[in-house]
């Protein structure tokens, strides 16, 4: 089993420290019951019932999950709801003058009460019907940051209509391939936003789009830019239309469990974003489970995603989630540096947030900045951190918690994707002690194991490939109706999901992830995850990001080569010595890098992540690939440069 995960070989990332929950937090914790992963194993799958009861249903299911002799699986079967309604009508008669919404836009903000948000919605729902959208249609929304991109998916929610989020700086060809995919014939979108401090054009980006699929399209504008805007034929207005029905209200049409609640992409990643349908039922209840028990959402919180709801994680975990608990759910637009590198820490303070949810991308550029920026704020509103989208090292996970957490607050690292819908690994804060760079075990009810390339558990500590044994509620539907995911499914006679990622489980059942599998490197027959050579140079004093990659090598097979961004964009003379050192530590002398390549910036995706597969191709010297996904295009000449030949 040479040259693959599951060599036998334990990774350099075990035994971590376990770090035991404050008292004070455990004491308030919405899920503090140690016996819930007992609960879970012994009732699966009736468990989810929890889930679901979190959940307003107009029809009740006839079974929790029908899985007989495997695929399709249907959750909740028999049950009918509306997303809408449990977002918003189910919380009126408590919490009617609660704030649902608080938006921070550029140098502007806007709240909604839930009675706001369902006035919002109602008015825009009745809008979207009257131009002719109906059930099971899809809406395409290219919108930005603004409220009124949440209110426009409820909008489509309500009237079971399937909505299809583009991430806003998708370019128009990105932007009409999906629209195409879909068949959607109505967009909208605005007629631009800002961003640090200047604005930028979407209409013409829509239009471009509108021009270039097959299917007539009609166009609803935003007006962001108060400039005077021309709208053709077949061009709506937003305030207009949205007036037209103000003070209307419109039923919410009730949708199978099974029904698709919204298309979403993946982030691009690995190759080219992948489409992902979620539904209705299993989906909604997994998100309002895992808001509640791993993010400790209560209805009286101020709580804060920060990331794009043009990502999963903004559909899942800005709306979905915290709108079913009845939250108060903070959106923001624009740029964490600027006006200035604080922007996150004086909205915390300014609306006392209760719980915030990142990823390490963005931890990583806030160490960078330096730890001054948070210290200009009282943050001590903080009861939760969580993190999401990429593995986070102990360096970065213990900087988070001591300068945004004031040392105390946990920290839960979640481990999920666009395709699992909502959380399947994490700590649940209340219950389980934290390790740091681990992200934790299964949440109960989810069954995963680590394997090897032959599909058989490796040993505990060892390194391997993460698999997910059991269904889960927020699984989509091509998993669902076990439709081909180009991947196999099935081992043996056994379902099975490979969600391609690297994993070590330790004696306690935490799983620390260890990087996409494909980007494994192999040298001289020893297969090294990305994260473990970059947690070991992560931990150098003065890096402040690092991505290696794989090289191509006439003696060892590959090299190692580190992308190295340095604190303050500055390398001290002996960085690269002291991150040899490092690598030769942690995990011996045939990972040191041959190459160590110090960068502004590393290749990310526009949702902050990490591309390695680009960093390979400059490395190698070969084609670069789908580059749509990429945010920072500027940066590969400069990479490309900064490569030694070889
Ligand atoms: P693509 O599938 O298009 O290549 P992507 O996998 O980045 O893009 P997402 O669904 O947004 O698309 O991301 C899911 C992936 O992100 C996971 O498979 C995993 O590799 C990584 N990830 C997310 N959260 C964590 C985490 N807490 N720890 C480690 N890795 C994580
Ligand atoms: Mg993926």
């Amino acid at each position: 089993m040479t040259g693959s995960h599951g060599s036998g070989r334990k990774t350099a990332l075990e035994d971590r420290p376990a770090i035991d929950p404050p008292a004070w937090f455990t004491e308030q914790a919405n899920q503090a019951d140690p016996s819930v992963y007992d609960t879970f194993e012994r009732e699966w799958p009736a468990c989810w019932e929890q889930a679901a009861d979190l959940l307003e249903w107009e029809e009740s299911y006839d079974t929790v999950l029908d899985d007989e002799d495997g695929p399709p699986f249907e959750w909740f079967a028999g049950g009918t709801l509306n997303a809408s309604y449990n977002c918003i009508d189910r919380h009126l008669p408590e919490r009617k003058n609660q704030l649902a919404l608080i938006w921070e836009g550029h140098g502007e903000s806007r709240t909604y009460t839930y009675r706001e948000l369902s006035r919002e919605v109602n008015a825009v729902a009745a809008a979207l019907r009257e131009r002719g959208v109906e059930e099971d249609d899809v809406v395409t929304i290219y919108l930005p940051m603004v409220p009124e991109l949440p209110v426009v998916m409820l909008a489509c929610v309500r009237l079971g209509v399937v909505h299809n989020v583009v991430f806003a700086g998708f370019s128009s060809g990105a932007l009409a391939e999906r629209m195409e995919r879909t068949g959607s014939e109505l967009l909208v979108t605005c007629d631009g936003y800002y961003r640090r401090g200047s604005a930028v054009a979407q209409k013409n980006k829509a239009d471009n789009a509108r021009i270039a699929v097959e299917q007539d399209v009609s166009v609803v504008v935003l007006d962001r830019l108060g400039r005077d805007v021309h709208l053709g034929k077949d061009y709506y207005d937003y305030a207009t239309l949205r007036d037209a029905h103000d003070g209307e209200t419109v039923d919410p049409v009730p949708r199978d469990a099974g029904d698709t609640l919204f298309r979403i992409y993946t982030s691009g990643t690995t190759g080219e974003p992948k489409a992902v349908d979620h539904t209705t039922g299993g989906y909604l209840s997994h998100v309002a489970w895992t808001s509640e028990s791993v993010l400790d959402i209560k209805p009286t919180d101020t709580y804060w995603c920060s990331a794009d709801i043009g990502w999963i994680t903004g559909h899942s975990y800005i709306v979905y989630g915290p709108l079913a608990l009845g939250t108060t759910t903070v959106l923001y637009n624009g740029t964490p540096d600027h006006p200035e590198k604080d922007r996150l820490w004086d909205i915390v303070e300014r609306y006392a947030v209760d719980v915030f949810y990142t990823a390490p991308t963005a931890i990583r550029a806030f160490m960078k900045w330096g730890e001054e920026y948070p210290a200009r704020h009282d943050l001590s509103s903080l009861r939760l951190l969580g993190t999401v989208g990429e593995p986070i090292d102990e360096r970065a996970w213990q900087w988070y918690r001591e300068h945004i957490g004031g040392g105390d607050a946990p920290v839960v690292d979640t481990w999920w994707q666009t395709e699992t819908g909502a959380i399947l690994v994490a700590t649940l804060p209340g219950v389980d002690a934290m390790k740091p760079g681990a992200a934790g075990k299964p949440l109960p009810g989810i069954q995963t194991e680590v394997v090897d390339p032959a599909g058989e558990p490796v040993d505990r500590g060892e390194a391997g490939e993460l698999v997910v044994t059991r269904p889960w509620p927020g699984m989509p539907r091509a998993l669902r109706t076990g439709e081909d995911w180009g991947k196999s499914l099935v081992h043996g006679d056994e379902w099975r999901y490979y969600p391609e990622d690297g994993a070590t489980v330790d004696g306690d059942g935490y799983v620390t992830f260890l990087g996409r599998i494909d980007d494994a490197i192999n040298v001289a027959g020893r297969r090294f995850s990305t994260m473990e050579l970059e947690s070991a140079i992560a931990g150098v004093e003065g890096v402040a990001e690092t991505a290696v990659v794989g090289a191509d090598h006439a003696t060892t097979g590959t090299a190692v080569y580190a992308y190295v961004s340095p604190e303050g964009n500055c390398a001290e003379a002996d960085l690269e010595k002291r991150i040899e050192a490092a690598v030769e530590r942690a995990i011996g002398s045939v990972a040191t890098p041959e190459a160590v390549i110090f960068t502004p910036d590393l290749p990310k995706t526009r949702s902050g992540k990490v591309m390695r597969r680009l960093l390979t191709a400059v490395a190698n010297g070969d084609e670069l690939g789908d580059t749509s996904a990429l945010r920072n295009p500027e940066i590969l000449g400069e990479l490309q440069s900064a490569t030694p030949d070889r």
